[in-house]
């Protein structure tokens, strides 16, 4: 059985005040979540914030992003090491935006996955396909190319310390969801091909569906053998939607 995962993902989102007001909220949620991983994926510069708000709840939290290099001459960048020491377990990498706006490859990718991993964070690894590739029928293609390039680099056994989040992009922040079935059936056959490298690994993984996922889409699409959570934008800055988004993963653990 795989403990589902609601996952908030703030962007680039978030003041002192709504920081403080958020994580108050969500901890005590996730105090009442035992049978759910409950967790904010947070702007760097606020992690500190959150580890101080959060001490002492069962809430967990990471980045957004992550670099490939622990320390050194890299300006701007936050280092896998930095963000552990702030008591973060997650980092997402890959997400959407950061593949279409900083241009990061599949390659690029995997290197993040590898060093949030090798540093004690769980990579949380976004895939997805554009509208035109899904209008192509190349979801799948693109999903288990953003998935073997990690494989290629870091081998199948990573994934019993990752999550991964299958965000189509065109949901992303446009309120077209992807419906129940549509998203099932891509993550069964994300979950078949992890198959095709271990049957043990596939099985354990958790798959979190991302996109315009709401208190009223997320019932449904969590009631699905294949989804185990959600990867949470929009929704995840609302303390009541991002509650009734636990309540529907309560009610599927
Ligand atoms: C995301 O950014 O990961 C996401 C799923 O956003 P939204 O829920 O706003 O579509």
């Amino acid at each position: 059985m795989r403990k589902p995962v609601v996952m908030g993902n703030w962007k680039l989102n978030g003041t002192k005040a709504t920081v403080t007001d958020l994580i108050k909220a969500f901890s005590q949620s996730a105090n009442n979540a035992a049978n759910v991983d409950v967790a904010i994926c947070a702007p760097a510069i606020f992690i500190g914030m959150v580890e101080t708000l959060a001490a002492g709840s069962q809430l967990k939290y990471g980045s957004e992003d992550v670099d490939v290099h622990t320390s050194g001459a890299f300006t701007g960048e936050n280092s896998p090491v930095m963000i552990k020491e702030f008591g973060a377990t997650y980092a997402i990498v890959g997400h959407s935006e950061r593949r279409g706006y900083h241009n990061e490859t599949n390659e690029v990718v995997a290197a993040k996955f590898k060093a949030a991993q090798d540093n004690g964070l769980v990579p949380v690894l976004c895939i997805g396909e554009s509208e035109a590739e899904y209008d192509a029928g190349k979801t799948v293609e693109v999903c288990n190319a953003e998935i073997k390039a990690v494989i290629d680099l870091c081998g199948i056994d990573a994934f019993k310390n990752a999550v991964i989040a299958y965000e189509p992009i065109w949901a992303i922040g446009t309120g077209k969801t992807a419906t129940p079935d549509v998203a099932q059936n891509v993550h069964k056959q994300i979950r078949d091909y992890l198959k095709t490298f271990s049957a043990e690994v596939a099985d354990g993984v958790r798959i979190l569906y991302g996109g315009s996922c709401n208190a009223k889409t997320a019932p449904e699409l969590f009631s699905q053998p294949d989804i185990d959570g959600g990867l949470i934008g929009g929704a995840s800055l609302k303390v009541a939607d991002f509650n009734a988004i636990i309540d529907a993963a309560k009610a599927n653990a």
